[in-house]
């Protein structure tokens, strides 16, 4: 394999592969889903776990040597510990993490720790049970508090947790700033994407990273904080003597596509080189009719050399499929 490999048409070195596993989730979060959930798609065309760990294997072949699994929520899918323990065997691979909601994550983190997994990221968009409650139509978010503490028993660490900014919702960040004294976590706040066709992304519903920022500003100085490993597009800052740090990942208002590193496989064997573009390349037809491993690492080198320059979201674009589906 040759450095040139992991290079597309802009230079941008494409190393990290995101593995949607499922599109089921056992939360439907008011940004992501309707209340009724998207319907899933029929077992017989979700990639099965021989066709992942095939794909993984083509993306170690080509330079990618960080691995994300998520979904829809990627611990409801049984076997998930196994399907971590096979990933771990590939060579190449340095990273594995994974992206939850963490309902699941009490129960499981001792597993998938013991399998290889090397890291989480876990979801939370308030620490407040009834606001929690609300915004997933139905979760405890004490499973969720158990699951950050299981993660740190278990060394899955860097801990990161995801929180979706929204207007009106985001406005009580005391307990997040309280998380980040308590453990050495690092909380980001995701500018919200109008991704899916049933998206309430609006400018009603919007609030930027500067606005989250400003709010924080009231708890005390933020100062700048180094990066934690595979920190992305995000940028971090910590309050004086916290554990933990406070970032901001602004797809919105401050595009990172020039640092874009990632492409996509959907839970329906889709290639995705950028989040925001509808085009997908069809890697379960093609693993189903035999592809070798060679040829399914060239659809995927072909690919790479198409990845968009950059999405134009703030234009008020909109994918059809939703974060769930692509696996965000
Ligand atoms: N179910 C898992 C979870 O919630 O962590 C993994 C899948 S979820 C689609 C991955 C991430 O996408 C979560 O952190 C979620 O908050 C984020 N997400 C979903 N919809 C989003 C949106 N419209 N804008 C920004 N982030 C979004
Ligand atoms: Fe499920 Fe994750 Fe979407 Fe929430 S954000 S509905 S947990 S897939």
């Amino acid at each position: 394999m040759s450095e040139s490999d992991l290079l597309d048409s802009y230079k941008r070195k494409i190393d990290y592969l995101r593995l949607a596993v499922t599109d089921r989730c056992n939360l439907r979060c008011v940004y992501c889903m309707p209340p009724e959930g998207v319907k899933s798609k029929k077992p017989e065309e979700i990639l099965r776990y021989e066709e992942i760990e095939f794909i993984a294997r083509c993306a170690a072949k080509i330079g990618v040597s960080k691995v994300r699994l998520t979904g829809g929520e990627p611990l409801v899918r049984k076997g998930i510990v196994d399907l971590v323990k096979s990933l771990s065997e590939i060579p190449g691979f340095k990273d594995i993490s994974l992206t939850t909601n963490g309902i699941f994550l009490a129960e499981l983190a001792p597993y998938l720790s013991k399998a290889g997994l090397t890291r989480v990221n876990i979801s939370l968009d308030s620490v407040d049970p009834e606001a929690y409650k609300n915004l997933t139509r139905g979760g405890d978010v004490n499973l969720v508090l158990k699951g950050i503490k299981a993660a740190f028993d278990c060394n899955l660490i860097p801990v990161k947790i995801n929180v979706v900014a929204m207007k009106g919702i985001s406005d009580d960040l005391k307990h997040f700033v309280k998380l980040t004294y308590e453990y050495p976590v690092h909380i980001r706040f995701i500018e919200y994407m109008p991704v899916g066709a049933d998206s309430t992304w609006s400018k009603n519903t919007f609030i930027s990273y500067k606005e989250i920022m400003k709010k924080l500003l009231s708890f005390g100085k933020l100062d700048a904080a180094e990066s934690p490993v595979g920190a992305g597009p995000a940028v971090y800052y910590k309050f004086p003597k916290a554990l933990g740090t406070i970032g901001f990942i602004s797809p919105i208002t401050n595009h990172f596509c020039t640092k874009c590193n990632r492409i996509r496989v959907t839970a329906d064997g889709k290639l995705k080189t950028c989040l925001f573009s509808e085009r997908e390349i069809d890697l379960i037809k093609r693993i189903r009719e035999g592809a070798t491993e060679d040829e399914i690492c060239e659809v995927i080198k072909t690919a790479l050399r198409d990845k968009p320059e950059g999405h134009k979201l703030a234009e008020n674009k909109r994918i059809s499929r939703g974060m769930s589906q692509i696996g965000g």
